[in-house]
């Protein structure tokens, strides 16, 4: 790009634009990177450089970015039609899509509630769940349960049922209550057992529901990952755990998996570790392939058919957005899935995951990182001032930030979660470029971390 037109962008980036999650004074003195083209596992910037897209475009790209496929599914779909209401009427994409998405997720997942991001795919499920109750002689069940260090959406629902406190502790007055449980994080043991962890972290569900389930409408919970809370990984039998004692007390569980969803921790779903079924499955991120936005609420026969009555009854479920269902976006799905099943995706993640997890422990070698760890196509490690003694860094030493801006430096785009440094890759990443990665992530850590070895 011309350097002329570079600045101009930059500059008017900084007078208008407000970027999520961003402090905007980070900025003040520095560019954000401007990317003007992303094709494969790579973005680059107006300057050419290349960068790894080590975290999927936040998480949501599958297949790697300008999949020929993908583009063409979308612009045979543009041609055929743009955008349509969903209510009144309906078309191809939203109802083969449906199908197919019926087909793949756990069993009993019948019906399929289309909205346009995760969050509001959350909202769908709480308020979905929140009204069977009351339709279905339970009026008293109107409290949610969730699992802490969760994260499941920005929307003020979606928020009230989360936990990244750091982030979200100036709304309190505005959220609902919830009932919040234990993480099965295995760090909460002091040997690090998973199965411990979930052991225990399932008593306290269990002690919640015995004392409260008949006020409790559903639990939710991000199977085997909890992401945004830190990547933490946890025990599948956790999930066996705990859809066992939702269907022994009648609480819904909500399986949320817009982060997880589409393979990335190396099954088609976090749900298919365990071998459960949820009462409710939200799906957004990885479902276009991460190219354009949509999200499902999956929920059984069961409660579907507690809505479905005569209209005076006032049972429907009045909620819809503007772009639910939007064709372009189900077309863009509908061909994501195809691709994984033609260009056999799990098989290559199985794989190259495997790949991964061995290749990531060269990172041992620095004293400051601690709990490593690796599901799939996801890899996250702590950093620590001392690790031996459990000292963390302070925040204002930003010390995922300053490795942020090292990875930069080096062609990775590693945007870390405070002191928690991941990788979050592309499906179709090759063994070569994971080595590439972690080479180029070992100079990083050489550069930043006091003390190495290798
Ligand atoms: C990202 C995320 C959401 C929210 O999705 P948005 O599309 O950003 O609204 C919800 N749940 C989980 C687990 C997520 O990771």
């Amino acid at each position: 790009m011309d350097p002329k037109e570079k600045e101009r962008l930059l500059q008017a980036d900084r007078r208008y634009v407000w970027h999520p999650f961003t402090q905007m004074k980070d900025y003040a003195e520095r560019d954000p990177i401007l990317i003007e083209k992303a094709e494969g596992v790579y973005l680059f910037d107006a300057d050419g450089n290349r960068y790894y897209d080590t975290n999927s475009s936040w998480w949501v790209n599958v297949h790697g970015h300008a999949h020929p496929r993908i583009r063409e599914a979308i612009e045979k779909q543009l041609r055929q039609a743009d955008h349509v209401m969903f209510a009144g009427l309906t078309h191809r994409p939203g109802i083969e899509l449906a199908e197919r998405l019926v087909q793949v997720t756990p069993q009993g997942l019948d019906k399929v509630f289309y909205s346009d991001n995760g969050s509001t795919s959350v909202e769908v499920a709480l308020k979905m769940s929140f009204q069977y109750w009351q339709q279905s002689g339970r009026a008293g069940k109107t409290k949610f349960a969730f699992v802490e260090n969760s994260y499941h959406g920005d929307t003020i629902g979606a928020v009230s049922v989360g936990s990244v406190d750091q982030y979200f502790s100036v709304f309190r007055p505005l959220l609902f209550a919830a009932f919040g449980v234990p993480s099965p994080d295995p760090r909460n043991d002091p040997n690090g057992d998973a199965e411990t962890s979930a052991a225990a972290a399932l008593e306290a569900v269990r002690a919640l529901f015995a004392a409260s389930a008949d006020q409790i409408a559903a639990i939710i919970v991000e199977p085997m990952l909890q992401a945004a809370g830190g990547m933490i990984m946890y025990a599948a039998s956790y999930l066996q755990g705990l859809r066992q004692l939702c269907s022994e007390y009648d609480v819904h569980l909500i399986a949320d998996e817009v982060a997880v969803g589409f393979g990335r921790t190396g099954r088609m779903f976090g749900c298919n570790h365990a071998g459960i079924s949820p009462d409710f499955m939200c799906l957004s991120k990885g479902l276009t392939a991460g190219v354009l936005p949509l999200s499902v609420t999956m929920t059984t026969a069961a409660v579907f058919d507690a809505f479905y009555d005569d209209y005076a009854k006032l049972k429907t479920f009045t909620h819809g957005h503007s772009f639910t269902g939007n064709p372009l976006s189900a077309a863009a799905a509908l061909e994501s899935l195809q691709i994984l099943e033609d260009e056999r995706v799990l098989e290559h993640v199985e794989e190259v995951s495997a790949h991964l997890s061995e290749r990531v422990l060269r990172f041992q070698a620095f004293q400051g990182v601690a709990h490593l760890r690796t599901l799939g196509m996801v890899a996250a490690f702590d950093l620590y001032k001392d690790a031996a003694l459990g000292a963390r860094y302070a925040l204002e030493d930003r010390m995922g930030f300053h490795i942020y801006l090292e990875g930069l430096n080096e062609g990775l785009f590693l945007r870390p979660l405070g002191d928690t440094i991941y990788y979050w890759l592309p499906l179709c990443t090759t063994k070569a470029q994971i080595d590439d990665i972690v080479e180029r992530t070992f100079r990083v850590l050489r550069r930043v971390l006091p003390s190495a070895g290798e």
